[in-house]
């Protein structure tokens, strides 16, 4: 089986010092907030290129507590994307207030920043922009419309690690950047993980508080906050790989260019779109094809790990039946998720297995065609 992201063959290379590291953390005696979070947290701001990162146990906490540290609540109303993981609007609903989704554009897989305004409401307080598979949005327009609306932006950057936009790092644009370092993202850890990152010294405070039971000063609770801190074990395993992530990230890119040859070729697969002045870290490469369902069961069969990111969109979803967005209502997210497919993509995968999946895709592909 080729799959979808590999972490033994990354281990192979980070192994033998992440293990040293751990072994120190233990030997340490300090496992939470200790020296490894605070080092980590400046390494990834110096990196990101912003002023404050706050170090988490999730991308999921990452997007809820930004939305907290915004007082975004209920009776608001937050303008998102139905086509990523769940996460992104369940942090919505977890602060209580109300995902308003909005359609893609078809070549980007993002939020259509010809389409926000529409969905802008009095009730509207932020917009969650996803760089999905790791292609930046569209910033320049998102933040244009923010500003004119006087709206907040809270970019979900959980797949887009290394991505920029014009020169400039995602996650640096809004008020905060959300990341994730779940173990199968660009920069991932052995466990769970997340961050902030934000240019405002006061939320970046209100984050701190807001991790640690809502106190900065130990024992004094100036408001409801919740335990979501980066421990120092997955903050050791996070230094030992940041080193590595922008030639992974390289790598990630000269394989999607690879897959774009191979498939050059045949136009029934869609490979995917790079908007111009961006870096796309290709967290994923998902291309378009017909008969996506059938297919995608015969290269299972053939041993290729390929996966559907995402099968169902967030407006339909039973979790967010209730807010009356059905079906039809966003007409090229829901086409998507019907034809859309990610392809094994990591640093260390091979040009022959790369060679092996362009061929049986593009032989099932011609296959399915031939029925019709
Ligand atoms: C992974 C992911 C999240 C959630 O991150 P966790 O660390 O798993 O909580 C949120 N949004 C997107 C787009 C993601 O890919």
């Amino acid at each position: 089986m080729i799959p979808i992201f590999d972490s033994k063959r990354q281990y192979a290379q980070i192994g033998e010092a992440a293990e040293k590291a751990v072994c120190e953390v233990m030997r340490s005696g300090s496992y939470i907030l200790g020296a490894n979070t605070k080092a980590l947290e400046q390494e990834l701001a110096d990196y990101i290129g912003c002023k404050y990162t706050i170090g988490l146990n999730s991308g999921t906490d990452a997007l809820h507590l930004a939305l907290r540290a915004l007082d975004i609540g209920a009776g608001d109303e937050v303008i998102t994307t139905a086509f990523t993981f769940v996460a992104t609007a369940e942090a919505i609903g977890i602060v209580g207030a109300k995902p308003v989704f909005v359609d893609i554009d078809a070549d980007t897989f993002n939020i259509d920043p010809a389409k926000i305004e529409a969905a802008i409401t009095p009730n509207t307080k932020a917009i969650i922009p996803v760089h999905l598979y790791g292609q930046p949005c569209d910033m320049d327009r998102i933040m244009d419309i923010a500003k004119r609306h006087n709206l907040h932006v809270i970019e979900d950057c959980c797949q887009a690690i290394g991505s920029s936009y014009k020169g400039q790092k995602v996650g640096t644009f809004g008020d905060f950047g959300c990341y994730s370092f779940y173990p199968t993202k660009n920069l991932g850890t052995m466990g769970d993980g997340g961050l902030l990152t934000t240019n405002s010294e006061s939320l970046k405070d209100r984050v701190i508080a807001l991790r640690n039971h809502g106190g900065a000063v130990r024992y004094h609770h100036d408001e409801i906050g919740v335990n979501s801190r980066l421990d120092e074990i997955q903050s050791a395993i996070l230094r030992v790989k940041l080193p590595y992530i922008d030639e992974w990230n390289t790598k990630r890119r000269e394989r999607a260019s690879i897959y774009n040859e191979l498939f050059a070729g045949c136009e029934d697969i869609i490979t995917p779109k790079e908007l111009d002045n961006t870096y796309c870290v290709y967290h994923q490469y998902t291309v378009k094809v017909p008969n996506r369902d059938e297919i995608f069961d015969k290269l299972h069969d053939a041993g290729i790990g390929a996966m559907l990111y995402y099968p169902i969109p967030l407006h339909l979803q039973k979790v967010n039946a209730h807010l009356g967005q059905g079906k039809g209502s966003l007409p090229i997210t829901e086409k998507n998720t019907e034809i859309v497919m990610s392809l094994p993509m990591f640093p260390e995968l091979t040009r022959e297995e790369q060679e092996t999946i362009a061929s049986t895709l593009i032989k099932f592909v011609e296959e399915s065609k031939a029925l019709v």
